[in-house]
């Protein structure tokens, strides 16, 4: 149960599988990476150790300068491959720790919307809405804003979209994220332990807060929508 995110300089497959290494002490049973890459968004997942990751990736590699993490601790299906994170819906990746208490009510909206669902998470729940709301105009950002309002739970999110290499967005209520802030780059974990190979420098989100990143951009506004301004601190990890 921990979230990586990088938009990067370099390939990130390997920096997020480190990230989430440094992640591994939460506990979890299986894990996963997206990336997007000359705007195609593609992942890998992989039940059991990160070292199966790992070994997925050698054989099916994935490339790509922006990407998201995720160790999962499954509380909503079982501990497979088509369970594991990240979730995904068309143009819509998102990994997610925590619950997502409404997920019901959600999943019998989407499936009256005829809409189909190939995971007992209710994390896909949150990825198919998002689909739902861009395909009716929003933009990514303004989806998962919409999305992310109606949840009800404990959540840390991270979300990437295909054809935006230069676009994160990371929110949290009850779970714990932290943005971390390097040189034309930009990075997302569950804490700032994970960033630590990465940056030093780093910005706890608030409850509520909803952040949208890019390499050199970070603009968080709080659970009313409001501009929130959150100081840039330096850590002192030993990474
Ligand atoms: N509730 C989600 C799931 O079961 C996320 C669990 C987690 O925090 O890793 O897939």
């Amino acid at each position: 149960c921990g979230i990586v995110g990088v938009l990067g300089t370099h390939e990130v497959a390997p920096m997020l599988v480190e990230a989430l290494k440094r992640l591994e002490y939460r506990g979890y049973d299986s894990a996963g990476i997206a990336t997007v890459n000359n705007g195609v968004l593609d992942r890998r997942r992989a039940v059991g150790k990160l070292v199966n990751l790992s070994d997925e990736l050698v054989h099916n590699p994935l490339a790509g300068k922006s990407g998201i993490g995720h160790t999962r601790w499954a509380t909503h299906g079982a501990p497979t491959v088509d369970n594991a994170h990240p979730h995904r819906a068309g143009p819509v990746a998102v990994v997610h720790n925590g619950i997502i208490e409404n997920f019901r009510e959600l999943r019998e909206e989407l499936a009256a919307a005829g809409v189909d669902f190939v995971t007992e998470t209710d994390t896909e729940t949150v990825a198919l809405l998002t689909e739902q709301a861009m395909k009716s105009g929003l933009t990514p950002v303004d989806a998962a804003r919409s999305v992310t309002a109606r949840l009800e739970g404990a959540f840390a999110l991270c979300f990437l979209f295909e054809g935006e290499q230069d676009l994160m967005i990371a929110t949290r209520m009850g779970s714990p994220l932290a943005i971390g802030h390097g040189d034309g780059e930009m990075f997302v974990g569950s804490d700032a332990f994970a960033l630590a190979p990465m940056t030093a420098d780093v910005t706890y989100l608030e409850e509520g807060d909803f952040a949208v990143l890019t390499r050199t951009s970070l603009e968080i506004r709080d659970v009313n929508g409001t501009l929130a301004n959150r100081k840039k601190q330096r850590i002192n990890l030993d990474a």
